[in-house]
């Protein structure tokens, strides 16, 4: 088996595969999505040992870890295994990388056993690569195992949903997660709050709680106070915050967004995601009113989905924080004044 062991929380999911794999009822071609930061990855890399491994135990179903296949998945080096990933720098995966799997899926399993190909961030295909891929789909070899890895399944071809089984990666179980996070955390104290900042995906939160992660947060903070303020421009901000990665700072943006309206709504202080942030999101909450955070909401949820487009992010960025910026400035439609809490 891999070296790296699985994590807990998914351990019901690998169950699940290995009750497939006993009764050989494991499908050719799968899907394992889930949020960014749960694992899917190892948990594929695990599979793909034990469909491999020459000499499997039973009790539980594991891969040996010790013949010749099991070393040569875990030295990216066995003949009968294949993965596709993403070129370093492109926004896509192309026809190209395609057609070398479709090229693996047609050979002779060099071992005489299963071979298993493996597509990583399987919604960045293009299209001329889903289609190729589809054909593959269409004539399955015996022993071939195709596994697909997304955050998104939906922006799947839905011709190529359709002909995988899909498992869904959970969100991991708060208390598997955060005796996991507690274990790796200098201050354990933080475990629930990253935990919930990062959605239950505790990978996610473990490089949450990173010393530069944690800065970025509090200056993202700063900055939003700054803006509403009226101390700083949108546009010089953007130009600013643009080397960050773009979708983990639109991704904290939502969730400030979202705060705010549990803020509002006057919600638990425990169930803010930026629970960490409260002085701060308590000061923007006091300046704005509801049906303006919703609109902003409801921007920044249309956002979200532009990232993996090829928008220009520099627009965006100006854009979203132009948004905010106006949500606290513009001057109130009569409707607001008359309903508004504030
Ligand atoms: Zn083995």
């Amino acid at each position: 088996m891999p070296a790296d062991p699985l994590y807990p929380w998914l351990m019901p999911m690998w169950q699940r595969f290995m009750e497939q794999v006993a009764q050989d009822r494991l499908p050719h071609a799968l899907i394992v999505s889930g949020a960014q930061g749960l694992g899917k990855r190892r948990l594929v890399e695990h599979l793909a040992t034990a469909l491999l491994c020459h000499a499997p135990s039973t009790d539980p179903q594991r891969a040996c870890g010790r013949c010749r296949a099991c070393s040569q998945v875990a030295a990216h080096s066995h003949p009968d295994l294949i993965r596709v990933v993403r070129e370093e720098g492109a926004k896509e995966i192309t026809i190209g990388a395609i057609r070398t799997l479709v090229r693996f899926a047609g050979l002779k399993a060099q071992y005489g056993g299963r071979r298993v190909a493996i597509i990583d961030e399987a919604q960045r295909m293009n299209p001329n690569a889903a289609n190729a891929l589809l054909k593959t789909l269409e004539e399955p070899t015996a022993g071939a195992y195709l596994i697909l890895i997304t955050e998104q399944p939906l922006d799947l071809l839905p011709t190529l949903r359709s002909r995988c089984q899909q498992h869904h990666c959970p969100p991991a179980s708060e208390p598997l997660a955060l005796a996991w996070l507690g274990e790796r955390l200098s201050d354990p104290g933080q475990a629930l709050p990253l935990l919930r900042l990062a959605g239950h995906a505790p990978l996610a939160a473990l490089s949450l709680a990173e010393p530069e992660q944690m800065v970025q947060r509090a200056q993202l903070f700063e900055a939003l106070s700054a803006l509403v303020g009226g101390e700083r421009e949108p546009i010089a901000l953007a130009e600013e915050w643009l080397d960050r990665d773009p979708h983990q700072l639109h991704l904290w943006l939502y969730h400030a967004c979202a705060d705010l309206m549990r803020l509002r709504a006057g919600a638990d202080l425990n169930q803010l995601r930026h629970s960490d942030q409260v002085s701060r999101l308590q000061h923007l909450c006091e300046q704005v009113n509801l049906p303006r955070l919703g609109r902003l909401l409801d921007r920044m949820e249309q956002t979200l989905p532009l990232l993996r487009t090829t928008v220009n992010p520099q627009l965006l960025l100006e854009e979203t924080f132009s948004a905010w910026a106006a949500t606290w400035h513009s001057a109130a439609t009569p409707a607001e004044t008359r309903d508004a809490p504030l």
